[in-house]
């Protein structure tokens, strides 16, 4: 299995990154491993932690019509370039976190998404640990790790709005995790679950991408800097549907692992 890279917040309320062993215990590092973080000698036993979303971004920097079945299921072309838009980082939540249904919104649904986390540029190139203006070479090369998002999306207000900060930028709006794996096969297979269903209700394999990860980030550090911890949403394949208040929504990447939430009033 890879290695899961984990953010935790111990009983006595300290939060460190670590490594996450198969028994659950949590190896510290002493800063996030994208920085240089090495291990240290704390080892945190399992009912001493509960698990954070994997890293605190400075942004989240997400990708709309990335799939061309997503484009089409939304009647509208694949963008000629990337279509971005910023979702806060209080839109994060951990793994098994409450999804909150806003009361401005009659229609929520769940986007299954593959997200990058940023690192910085190798020994060598220290003076470009913050990530702009980078050739898509580069880009590949910092791009740290891979988790699950789901870029949750008040339907009918991103109508309504035309803008979609509202609409993407509620609280609890980026279920994010549960860990980051540093290596991710280029066919991963993401899968979106509702509830009990075992037919998925979104499948696609991040392959089918119109923009690939390379090129994303590249598209983006021609416009902002990328800082590290920094997450990419890389946009959601067909399949999208809404959320109800009571359900649970599981989306599934093939050598990551599985995040997990549901959804309260
Ligand atoms: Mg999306």
């Amino acid at each position: 299995m890879a290695q899961r890279y984990v953010r935790v917040k111990t009983n006595q309320e300290q939060v460190y990154y670590g490594l996450l062993q198969l028994d659950r215990s949590v190896g510290v590092f002493n800063a996030p491993p994208w920085l240089g973080g090495q291990l240290t000698d704390i080892d945190l036993k399992p009912d001493t932690y509960s698990l954070l979303a994997p890293c605190a971004p400075s942004k989240i920097v997400a990708v709309g019509k990335n799939y061309l079945k997503h484009a089409v299921e939304m009647g509208t072309p694949v963008p000629r370039e990337p279509l971005l838009f910023l979702k806060p980082p209080t839109t994060i939540i951990a793994d098994e976190e409450a999804i909150k249904y806003p009361k401005q919104s009659i229609r929520v649904d769940y986007e299954g998404e593959l997200a990058l986390i940023i690192g910085g540029l190798a020994k060598g190139e220290a003076l470009r640990a913050r990530c702009k203006d980078l050739s898509p070479e580069l880009a590949r090369q910092v791009i740290w790790g891979y988790t699950i998002a789901n870029d949750v999306t008040a339907r009918d207000l991103q109508k309504k709005d035309g803008q979609w900060t509202r609409a993407k930028g509620f609280d609890t709006f980026c279920p994010l995790g549960p860990w980051i794996v540093r290596e991710l096969a280029s066919e991963a297979q993401l899968k979106t679950f509702l509830n009990e269903n075992d037919t998925p209700s979104q499948s696609a394999s991040i392959s089918e991408m119109v923009f690939p990860p390379e090129v994303l980030v590249s598209y983006i550090s021609q416009i902002m800097t990328l800082n590290p911890g920094d997450v990419i949403l890389t946009g959601t394949p067909e399949g999208i549907g809404s959320l109800s208040i009571g359900d649970r929504v599981t989306v599934e990447i093939e050598g990551i692992g599985s995040l997990s939430n549901y959804v309260t009033a």
